[in-house]
């Protein structure tokens, strides 16, 4: 399936709502894309797509990733230095296990929906909501292909 029909308008919708949604209760930021191919290791393709959309930027480095390749059904969910040095170290796992529950029956944005929400409340755990929040990173989903 190509990435750009990996998700309906309506799952596009509900995956931006919940960025959104999990952004107001913390000062993280989170961010999907969706590439064609996971290219030769998905993780490494999702850390060269991080730095490209400069997810590394964010002012207290808790940026959290949700990398998918819709041709190969692999994706993968990293998180910058500053959230990742916080959570247990089986978080990210348990996020991509919860994922793949839906993936499964292939509700993808709904698997995407829970994913984000787990992160979400993980993210406002450690970095609580600040004043004069800005929104570091689009929450629209991105398209980039693996590099
Ligand atoms: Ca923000
Ligand atoms: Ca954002």
């Amino acid at each position: 399936m190509e990435a750009k029909s990996f998700l309906s308008v309506e799952e596009c919708r509900n995956v931006i709502d919940a960025i959104a949604e999990a952004e107001n209760n913390c000062s993280g930021e989170i961010r999907v894309n969706i590439a064609n191919n996971a290219g030769e290791n998905v993780m490494e393709s999702a850390v060269n797509v991080f730095y490209s959309l400069e997810m590394d930027k964010t002012q207290r480095k808790n940026g959290v990733f949700f990398f998918i390749a819709s041709e190969d059904r692999r994706f993968a969910v990293i998180g910058d230095e500053g959230i990742n040095n916080v959570v247990p170290e089986n978080f990210w796992n348990d996020v991509c296990a919860l994922m793949i529950e839906y993936f499964k029956k292939e509700e993808y944005g709904a698997g995407l929906v829970a994913g984000i929400k787990k992160c979400g409340e993980k993210l406002a755990e450690f970095f609580p909501p600040v004043d004069n929040d800005i929104d570091e990173l689009p929450n629209e989903i991105a398209y980039e292909d693996a590099k």
